[in-house]
């Protein structure tokens, strides 16, 4: 499916202090004076949150949080919950990105229970799947990303506004990418699998392409069918190359 209004999403990741407002301040102002047709997010760190909604609101820039716990609220030192960021003045969360399943243990499980708890928050999960270079090379790509989709959706899902992004672990932050073939032998299992997990509430869901996207790839990466915008780390923390990215959306 053609998608024409893309996501295009920054991750911040652990980077980022008051003064990096700078830069999500000149992302809206450029996008005050050229509008784009795509919707473009920030994720930031958790810190940053309330201060970026304050300094971006009334603008295009959607805000979005890295991570959430599954519970609401409670004993839970350190974690921030899907309220708690929905109340700061996100609209959207990251949830089971590859660094957090990896250097977390976070599994299927918990990344459906992180994605139940943000939509039960109001919260539109940006669910993400991907695999190793091993099993790439194993040729378990597809396998492995089926099996992740199936068991990250809960059945919410299936009623609420979400994405997927499909992130090769291989080509975050490596400055390596998939081939444009395997982006789409890819990006069409994720979207079979949301069907046979959601049924018709799997169909539009955009799925979202992750992993050393730069201005200068974006345009091919974007234009594949079935890509339906981008989760972008390092290229998002530039206003200016993240620009260049949402203009070649
Ligand atoms: C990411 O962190 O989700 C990511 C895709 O990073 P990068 O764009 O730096 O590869």
């Amino acid at each position: 499916m053609k998608q024409s209004v893309k996501l295009i999403a920054g991750n911040w990741k652990m980077n980022g202090l008051s003064a990096s407002l700078a830069e999500a301040k000149a992302l809206r102002e450029a996008l005050d004076g050229e509008p784009s047709a795509h919707r473009v997010a920030l994720c930031p760190p958790a810190t940053l949150i309330a201060q970026m909604a304050w300094a971006l609101r009334g603008g295009a820039v959607e805000i979005g949080g890295q991570d959430c716990h599954a519970k609401a609220s409670g004993a839970f030192t350190g974690s921030v919950s899907a309220p708690m960021l929905k109340d700061a003045g996100a609209g959207l969360v990251i949830v089971g990105h590859s660094e957090r399943r990896q250097g977390f243990g976070e599994t299927d499980a918990d990344v459906a229970a992180k994605t139940e708890a943000a939509i039960a928050a109001g919260l539109e999960p940006i669910v993400c799947v991907g695999e190793t270079l091993d099993q790439r090379e194993a040729g378990k790509a597809v396998e492995v990303v089926r099996a992740q989709v199936l068991g990250s959706l809960p059945d919410s899902a299936g009623t609420a506004a979400f994405a997927v992004a499909y992130e090769p672990v291989w080509a975050i932050g490596t400055g390596l990418t998939p081939t444009l073939e395997q982006i789409e032998e890819v990006h069409r299992a994720v979207r079979a699998a949301m069907v046979e997990r959601l049924g018709q509430g799997g169909e539009t869901a955009p799925i979202l392409y992750g992993g050393s996207v730069k201005p200068d790839n974006a345009r091919d990466i974007l234009a594949v069918p079935e890509v339906g915008g981008a989760l972008v780390g390092g290229a998002s923390l530039k206003a200016a190359d993240f620009l260049g990215i949402v203009r070649a959306a």
